[in-house]
């Protein structure tokens, strides 16, 4: 079998495409459901005749094994409609392998992405939205998506189920320090965006990776990396060596483990974020994402 390879290009990757892991699936309202593979975790919803799911999960077995477990939670209801929370291929890469005929709705941003980026099992989006805030309804499904300017990746779009009071944002803030590799958090808007979140009535957050929290883990997640942003500024000015990985991890250590050493990974993480953070202070961001009005991205030079 030759799976949809993404943007793979060596034969030998078939066998890490092929595996499908076993998934959990968690029941949080009649119609909300939450699905990990250990690693990342997204959502999907029981409509009137069919399934609305949000991503694909990032390997066409792992598609498969979300598509299995959808099955056996909502029987004999089709994958009508895929959302993708953004463009990365580790959670919307493999549309074609879960639901080929679904429609597909996505950020106006996510979707032009897409169309350039052309990576095998990453199927266009049909129906593409924009600016901040969308409600709309699909197969008696209510979802209002969020998204308040560039976060993670390109296009992300957060859920808000106000019944079930649910916050779900992908790759943003996690409920631990396990996202070390930082390179598509767009910093300059980011903390601002998130705590703007808070302002939502909602107790429970579903992230885009391992564990659920509440909203107290949500706070202490951003203010995590506040403080770590904090902490790599004045990295600089004690003339710690920024672009050196041992030197960071121990300085962040230092200055954060008092507030921070719950967070499960810290230790291990730390020092990754912080090579990362600093980059944002040493060249000012990546590209037109990390600038002050960054829907200045949303110009016609990409058209669908
Ligand atoms: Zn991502």
């Amino acid at each position: 079998m030759t799976e949809n390879s993404g943007l793979f290009t060596l034969d030998g990757a078939q066998a890490y495409l092929s595996a499908e892991p076993e998934m959990t699936v968690e029941k949080l309202s009649n119609r909300l459901f939450t699905v990990t593979d250990g690693q990342v975790r997204t959502i999907f919803l029981a409509g009137d005749n069919s399934v609305v799911a949000f991503d694909t999960f990032g390997t066409p077995g792992k598609a498969r094994a979300y598509g299995k477990a959808i099955a056996a939670t909502v029987p004999g209801k089709p994958i009508s409609t895929i959302i993708y929370s953004h463009d990365h291929l580790d959670h919307a890469g493999f549309a074609a392998d879960l639901a080929p005929e679904a429609a597909i709705i996505a950020d106006e941003l996510c979707a032009k992405v897409i169309k350039l980026r052309g990576a095998e099992g990453q199927l266009q989006p049909t129906r593409v939205l924009q600016g901040e805030r969308n409600e709309l309804s699909v197969d008696g499904v209510d979802l209002v998506l969020l998204n308040p300017g560039p976060t993670h990746g390109s296009g992300n779009l957060a859920a808000y189920f106000a019944p079930e009071k649910t916050l779900f944002s992908s790759d943003t803030i996690l409920a631990n320090a396990k996202y070390g590799f930082m390179p598509d958090y767009h910093f300059c808007n980011f903390i601002r965006f998130m705590r703007d979140f808070l302002e939502l009535d909602w107790d429970r957050f579903v992230p885009g990776r391992y564990e659920m929290t509440d909203r107290a883990g949500f706070k202490h997640g951003v203010d995590f990396i506040d403080a770590t942003m904090t902490v790599c500024q004045t990295a600089f000015v004690n003339f710690v060596p920024i672009w050196a990985y041992e030197p960071m991890k121990g300085y962040c250590i230092g200055q954060l483990a008092e507030r921070f050493a719950d967070l499960e990974g810290f230790e291990d993480h730390v020092g990754q974020m912080a090579i990362r953070i600093v980059h944002h202070y040493l060249m000012g961001g990546w590209g037109l994402e990390d600038t002050p009005e960054p829907r200045v991205l949303l110009n016609d030079l990409v058209s669908l």
